[in-house]
């Protein structure tokens, strides 16, 4: 048996497919590694710019990409602070999504919660009925839903959220973005919000966000934006290619690094390759029901399944916790169930820098583990 710390021939990447934090490469980890420069220098502007100019290509914007040292909740609260003016409708099905309506209670605006069973996407016409009350000013929707491997309609969603003048959408792609096509500008997103650990493969620490116009005026109007999260700060120190407050200097190495990488490859590219893992997953899934007899399923419909994570229904012979740890011994790292899920399924984090290659490597020994028992 091998130990997820021995490193094989592939250079020891392409074990840890956790659904995040997902496998940083290891010239990424490197490049943090580099000497600090002061914040409000020439170096530092020369680094934002950079990185503008990178952000904006993966966010598919023309606006401005802020970059908070925070983890992506914090953005999550930003989205709330700045975009809420009154009364916001979060849709919930899922972890992450309950968590985008707790926030926006716990920061002091009305928040109803349009819940749809766990597992389930959001239907538009469902959204457009619950909006024609007439109450809310925004609406809050997590795009690839990490606890369940659901993605919602997004572009279909914002198309009805626009038809109700003066009403925001506010996306969390926190394991969206970069991993599934996101065309900020043009699906006219108000708020798209995403971690730097998800399909970003990076480590912990960074959010980065694009605000709509239409946002940063409602912004100027509120009095509950706080201070850290206050966006009209963000675009004040951006303009000057500056981030407020001291930012993760070793973060941004690597987010430069990384950067590099994936316009090396190419966005779409990077989309295509996630769709090809995920369809691996699914595929490897009905053959292992349909063809071996083990009881399993995704969680997720067809037409709504997350490119970047997969939530899979177990037998009742076996828990998510009980899988993870026999796929330890393995030298594999996959998720447990999240949640309320958390004993009858598990995740696959098929995102960031996996390949087909590696991911069905992990496959394999899922299969003698599931097949063997
Ligand atoms: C991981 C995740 C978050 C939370 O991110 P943190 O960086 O832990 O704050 C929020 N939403 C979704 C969809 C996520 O997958």
């Amino acid at each position: 048996m091998r130990n997820v710390d021995e490193r094989d021939a592939t250079g020891g990447f392409g074990r840890f497919f956790l659904p995040g934090p997902t496998e940083v490469r290891s010239e990424v980890l490197e490049a943090q590694a580099q000497a600090m420069i002061g914040h409000r220098g020439g170096d530092m502007h020369a680094l934002v710019a950079e990185l503008q100019l990178g952000l904006q290509r993966v966010f598919r914007t023309e606006r401005p990409v802020f970059i908070g040292t925070c983890s992506a909740t914090g953005f999550m609260e930003a989205a709330i602070r700045n975009g809420v003016r009154r009364r916001v409708l979060c849709l919930v099905n899922g972890a992450f999504s309950q968590r985008f309506h707790q926030i926006a209670l716990a920061c002091g605006v009305e928040a109803d919660a349009l819940e749809v069973p766990w597992g389930h996407a959001h239907d538009p016409v469902q959204v457009e009925h619950a909006l024609s009350e007439g109450r809310h000013d925004a609406v809050t929707v997590v795009h690839s839903e990490t606890s369940t491997g659901v993605l919602n309609p997004i572009a279909e969603l914002s198309w009805v959220v626009h038809g109700f003048e003066g009403t925001l959408l506010l996306v969390d792609s926190v394991s969206g973005l970069c991993g599934a096509p996101v065309h900020t500008d043009q699906w006219a997103l108000d708020f798209v919000l995403t971690g730097s650990q998800k399909a970003f493969a990076l480590p912990p620490g960074l959010a980065l966000a694009v605000a709509s116009a239409r946002l940063m005026e409602r912004a100027a109007e509120l009095s509950h934006r706080g201070i850290y999260f206050d966006l009209l700060e963000q675009q004040r120190s951006l303009d000057r290619q500056e981030l407020p407050n001291t930012p993760a200097i070793s973060l941004l190495y690597a987010l430069r690094a990384q950067l590099r990488a994936i316009h090396e490859e190419g966005l779409t590219q990077r989309w295509e390759r996630h769709r090809q893992m995920a369809v691996l997953v699914w595929n490897w899934v009905d053959w292992m029901r349909d063809g071996r007899g083990i009881p399993i399923s995704i969680l997720a419909a067809p037409p709504y399944r997350s490119p970047t994570v997969t939530c899979i229904r177990l037998p009742e012979a076996i828990t998510g916790p009980a899988l993870v740890q026999r796929m330890r011994a393995r030298g594999f790292v996959i998720g447990a169930g999240y949640g309320k899920l958390k004993n009858e399924t598990f995740r696959i984090g098929h995102m960031g820098d996996h390949t087909p290659e590696s991911l069905e490597l992990l496959l394999e020994a899922l299969q003698e583990e599931l097949v063997g028992r």
